[in-house]
């Protein structure tokens, strides 16, 4: 029996999952959860960032951003922050080339920015996102109310700023080192002609070894062979690939994208395509800002809209590491509320 999932995800992750629904048959994700995302981090930096500000990443309970800082909510009540601009020498290279602040080929995106304090910003960009939304209201998982004038000028000074900043960034990288795959965008046709005999060798040379591998996941999930595995935070291959097999090249979202999915028009457009934005909390959940993702996933898998969902967990061993995780229970969802600030190979827990 084919099964059903929902993930959530920053948006180059949205875009892998994106790219694997059209060209990977049986893609199982049919509802995506997007996040806000301005920047991520790696964690061996923000781990060594945290040890020089003498704190040890088991004793801290909350991460947040806020203020132009970067926070760490103790076990103990207290609360250290760093400078925003401090904290950037841990961001990892390739957020500074994103184009993309809120999700927006996901059904709904969501993040804090807009909304006051412990609620959630929602962007509904589909009507299967819609319709989720309205079902999750009408059972009492979340409630909505507008969001305020203000609050929109204010998301899309920042998605417009992102934009502008990076397309800055995409400009002058290709002065003087190689193009940015993915913003080369083209139209359909032309894309499937030019990645029709990429494979593992030339996403080794265009992505990963150039750095603009942002760790998804989706090389792995794709991989029909079952070869693609990440060692030491870099996806690598172990056999041979078939002849036309091309599936990691057209899965990875920093190769080429076709401008149906991203086109240049998204550099004007600063929150893309949507129904309709809301601010939106979840009064029995607890999460990052409103607890909306944890609600939504919650109600989905309890009202058998899906059968799990494609989550990001902490690592029991090392603390605030990302652990991407299957969620096939209501409570492993609700274990991995909250926001975990550094990249996650996600989409390879498919494969799992
Ligand atoms: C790297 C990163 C940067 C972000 N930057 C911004 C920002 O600049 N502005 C803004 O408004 N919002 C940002 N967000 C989103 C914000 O932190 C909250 O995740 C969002 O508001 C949802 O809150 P919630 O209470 O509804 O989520 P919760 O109910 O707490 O659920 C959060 C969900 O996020 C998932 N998750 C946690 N860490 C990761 C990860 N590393 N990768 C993928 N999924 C993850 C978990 O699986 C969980 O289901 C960012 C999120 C991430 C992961
Ligand atoms: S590339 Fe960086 S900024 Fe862009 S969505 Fe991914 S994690 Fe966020
Ligand atoms: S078999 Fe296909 S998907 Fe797997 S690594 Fe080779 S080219 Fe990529
Ligand atoms: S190389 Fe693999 S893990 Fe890295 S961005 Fe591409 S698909 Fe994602």
């Amino acid at each position: 029996m084919t099964r059903t999932y929902a993930m959530v995800g920053t948006p180059c992750q949205i875009t892998a999952a994106t790219l694997m629904d059209r060209y990977t048959e049986d893609f199982p994700v049919e509802l995506k959860l997007g996040l806000f995302c301005m920047e991520n981090f790696s964690y061996t930096y923000l781990k060594k960032l945290a040890e020089e500000e003498g704190i040890d990443l088991a004793d801290v309970s909350e991460l947040r951003i806020e203020k132009g800082r970067l926070w760490f909510h103790l076990n103990d009540g207290s609360k250290v922050s760093v400078s925003l601009e401090r904290a950037r020498a841990a961001m990892r290279k390739n957020c500074s080339v994103c184009m993309d602040f809120t999700s927006e080929q996901s059904d709904i995106s969501i993040g804090s920015v807009g909304s006051p304090e412990g609620w959630s910003t929602i962007i509904i960009r589909t009507e299967r996102g819609h319709e989720l939304i309205e079902k999750a209201r009408k059972a009492g998982y979340i409630e909505t109310k507008p969001l305020t004038e203000r609050g929109i000028r204010i998301l899309e000074k920042l998605a417009s700023g992102k934009k502008e900043d990076n397309l800055q960034e995409i400009k002058r990288r290709e002065s003087v080192a190689r193009p940015v795959l993915y913003w080369r965008v083209m139209p359909d046709e032309e894309y499937l002609e030019e990645v029709t005999d990429y494979q593992f060798d030339d996403l080794r040379s265009d992505v990963i070894d150039v750095g603009a591998c942002v760790l998804c996941g989706a090389c792995v999930a794709s991989c029909p062979e079952d070869i693609v595995s990440i060692k030491d935070r870099k996806p690598e291959v172990e056999g041979t690939c078939p002849e036309g097999c091309n599936a990691c090249y057209v899965a990875c979202p920093r190769t080429y994208v076709p401008d149906s999915i991203i086109g240049h028009d998204s550099a004007i457009t600063p929150l893309g395509e949507y129904i309709e934005i809301l601010s939106a909390r979840a009064p029995m959940f607890r999460g990052q800002d409103g607890g909306v993702v944890t609600a939504l996933l919650t109600y989905a898998l309890r009202e058998g809209i899906i059968d799990g969902a494609l989550v990001v967990d902490r690592d029991q061993e090392r603390p605030w590491k990302p652990l991407p995780v299957l969620a096939e229970e209501p409570q492993d969802i609700v274990k991995a509320a909250g926001t975990k600030y550094s990249a996650c190979p996600l989409l390879k827990v498919l494969k799992e």
